[in-house]
């Protein structure tokens, strides 16, 4: 698929992958739309790929809040036409045994990297319909397929995000529609790096046997893949440096 022009919405583009996608779809001349929760930094990165030549906007979307991805879908097609590609990619994740786990604390997860991805779909899907097709990529992540001891909501979620993925991409095949998801590794970001996790960040190190994390500009490389490439659907592509091959 060309993308030149196509019209693209990043949930979570304040920061890591999110921004890195957002710049990697600039350099394919795609029009981006960045959401993020957070304002002030999604407004920033905004200006700056704009002062830069990029045609891109910023629409605050809190994804856990389905009035608000509604709004952003809505506010895109009236602002650029339409929607092309939807990266549901905002996520959080949060360290705790289960048994110490309270309820908000556990739904807050799901809220945001499970019905995120839902509502993202839904009316990102209801307006390709109308246009002829599109193509989706949710963020799953390494933990949609194996454990990780005190990520409990956070493995749940992706584990749903991964076959949300494939449900949706059966569901809408034959009607232009492709949806997949990029499982990444750990990834150096907001959410992963040294100052925050300390020695935790170099037993992660040692996860991944090329022996290193991955970088936010690797995985966008793998959207931009799965954005192209109109042979791949329902597919959950792990991008890990080793790390469930062992
Ligand atoms: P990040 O913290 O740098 O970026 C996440 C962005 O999402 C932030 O800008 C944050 O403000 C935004 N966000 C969080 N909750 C939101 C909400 N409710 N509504 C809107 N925006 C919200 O981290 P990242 O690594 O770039 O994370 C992006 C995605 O990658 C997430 O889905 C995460 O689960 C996934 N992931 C990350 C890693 C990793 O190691 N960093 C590994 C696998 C998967």
């Amino acid at each position: 698929m060309e993308l030149k022009g196509k019209v693209a919405v990043i949930t979570g583009a304040a920061s890591g992958i999110g921004l890195a996608t957002a710049e990697a779809f600039v350099n394919k001349g795609v029009k981006v739309v960045l959401s993020d929760y957070n304002e002030a930094d999604g407004q920033a990165e905004t200006e700056r790929l704009k002062n830069s030549g990029a045609e891109v906007m910023f629409i605050k979307a809190d994804v856990s809040k389905e009035e608000d991805v509604k709004h952003l879908i809505s506010e895109t097609v009236k602002q650029f036409g339409k929607i092309d590609i939807m990266f549901n990619n905002a996520g959080i994740g949060i360290l705790c045994e289960a048994h110490k786990l309270t309820y908000d604390e556990y739904r807050r997860v799901i809220a945001i990297n499970q019905d995120g991805v839902f509502f993202g779909a839904k009316y990102a899907i209801t307006e390709m319909l109308k246009t002829g097709g599109g193509v989706i990529v949710n963020t799953s992540s390494i933990l949609g397929s194996v454990g990780e001891p005190g990520a409990f909501p956070y493995n749940a979620s992706k584990g749903a995000v991964n076959l949300m993925t494939k449900s949706l991409a059966l569901q809408y095949a034959d009607r232009g529609i492709r949806v997949n998801s990029v499982c990444p590794g750990y990834v150096d970001s907001g959410m992963v790096n040294k100052e925050a996790l300390g020695k935790f960040y170099d037993k992660l190190v040692d996860k991944h046997p090329i022996g290193r994390l991955g970088r936010a500009d690797e995985i966008a490389h793998a959207v931009i893949f799965l954005c192209e490439n109109e042979l791949i659907t329902g597919q959950n592509i792990l991008i890990d440096g080793g790390y469930t091959a062992q």
